[in-house]
This record gives C-alpha cells, structure tokens and sequence, in this order.
C-alpha cells in the first residue's frame, strides 16, 4: 500500500470544497482501497505510545469557535480492536497500549471524511509519545512497515510549516521563511536524506518559525521512515493563512 503524509490544515476543510479537499478526494480515488487506516495525527500525544482500541471510535470535535454545522458532523467509521492487537503485538514490550477513550480526532475525521466519505473502511489512531525524540520517533514508525503489506493505509496528518501565531486568515500567500522551509524539505526528502529533517532546528530562522512546536511536523517522519526506494510525490503544495502549508507527500508503494 502506499502511505501518506496530509497536510490537514484548519477543519473547516471538512466542510468547505477547495483545492486541498480536491486533492485529498483524488488522492484516495488513485490508490487501492485499504483493509484498514492507520493515522498518526498532530493531535494526539500522550505519555508513552497509545493505540485506539474502540469498535466504533467517537468522533472528537477538538477545536473552538468553528460554525456548528462542523460540530455536528460525525464520522462514524468503525475502529478495529483485531488489528490494534496486531499492531500491539508486532511492537511487542508493552510498547503500544491499548486505549479505549480517544476516538478521531480532528487531524484524523475532517481528512477521512474527505478521503473515504462512506465511512466504511476500519479506522485506527496511534498516538505521538511526548517522551522521545524526532529521531526516535522516525526509529519507532519502522515497524509500521509491515501492516503496508498486509493492506494498511498509513496516514501521517499535520502540517510541514504550522505556525498559527502567524497566522493570517484570508491570505493563502506563505510567509517567505515559510516557503522557503517547505520547499527546504520537499528538496530534502526528494534527495532521501531523511536524517537531515530529523533536526528541523537546524534549519535556523526558517526552522524555528515553521516548527515551533514539533507536533504537526512529527506525523510527516512517521511516513518518511517507511520509504523504500519507491516513487515519491507530492500534492497540495499551497500554503493556507500564510503560515501553514499544505504540502502532503504521498509514497506510492510497489507492486
Ligand atoms: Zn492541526
């Protein structure tokens, strides 16, 4: 299967038809139907590495001062407790724990619901563990590769620059440092060297105002670390409120 990094941008893209819910449409519609989902979203870090571990997993409305209409929509895709012992398995040593709490939060439901609107595809969310680092993060990820094999679609959901303090409603035009960031790393990972975007702050100014908190950079080095010498593409290269871009990067996987 392939595997995808998402830009998700704010949630009124749940509702609302763009060019970046255009692609997600297309994305999903070019690609073989995944037996189940995986997704590492921006907004879920915990203590330690958990795994949703509903049957039928709420549908979280995480945000503030949206229209109603967003808080009244549901994405009611079931969970999947048979592939999260799968996956709890495979990391083995308590690594993963199973969570029966959490449901879809925003960084997974607004892009699903774009992606796959019927609802029908098990769905599940594995969460970021404040505690390590992005290189352990990208060392962590690995073992996802396998379930790629086994049918599942790997979802990476954040934003490679994401910097709300900035933000500009009403302006799609990037920042200059911000653009010249995501175009830092889309150079980047066409050349493979993935362990120069393990230290994003090495990036200096462009760095620190792209990434001043790691959690929606971190979903984009889950997807990373599953490439193999496959295709990789990118879709979506826009940039939304001026600080907060798009660009969504898909590995197409092998036959
Ligand atoms: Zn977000």
């Amino acid at each position: 299967m392939p595997a995808i990094f998402v830009g998700h941008g704010n949630p009124m893209n749940a509702i609302v038809d763009n060019g970046f819910t255009q692609g997600w449409e297309t994305v999903a519609r070019h690609i073989p139907k995944p037996r189940f989902i995986v997704c590492i979203s921006a907004h879920w870090e915990t203590q330690g590495t958990k795994i949703t571990y509903s049957a039928s997993p709420r549908t979280i409305h995480d945000f503030g001062g949206f229209p109603k209409a967003l808080f009244d929509m549901e994405y009611p895709a079931p969970g999947s407790p048979k592939f999260a012992n799968e996956i709890i398995t495979a990391y083995g040593n308590n690594l993963v724990a199973p969570d029966q709490c959490w449901g879809l939060d925003h960084g997974a439901w607004t892009v699903m619901h774009r992606m796959y609107p019927e609802a029908n595809i098990p769905v599940l969310e594995i969460s970021l563990n404040y505690n390590l680092s992005p290189k352990e993060h990208f060392n962590f990820a690995k073992q996802l590769a396998e379930f790629r094999q086994k049918g599942a679609l790997i979802i990476g959901s954040g934003n490679i620059v994401h910097n709300l303090g900035a933000a500009q409603w009403d302006r799609t035009d990037g920042y200059d440092w911000a653009v010249k960031f995501d175009q830092k790393v889309k150079e980047t990972i066409k050349s493979r060297d993935f362990e120069a975007l393990l230290h994003p702050e090495r990036f200096g100014k462009e760095g620190a105002l792209s990434v001043p908190t790691l959690e929606h950079y971190l979903p984009l080095l889950y997807v990373l670390s599953l490439a193999s010498d496959e295709e990789i593409s990118f879709f979506n290269e826009e940039f939304d409120l001026r600080s907060i871009s798009m660009t969504s990067v898909v590995l197409h996987g092998k036959a």
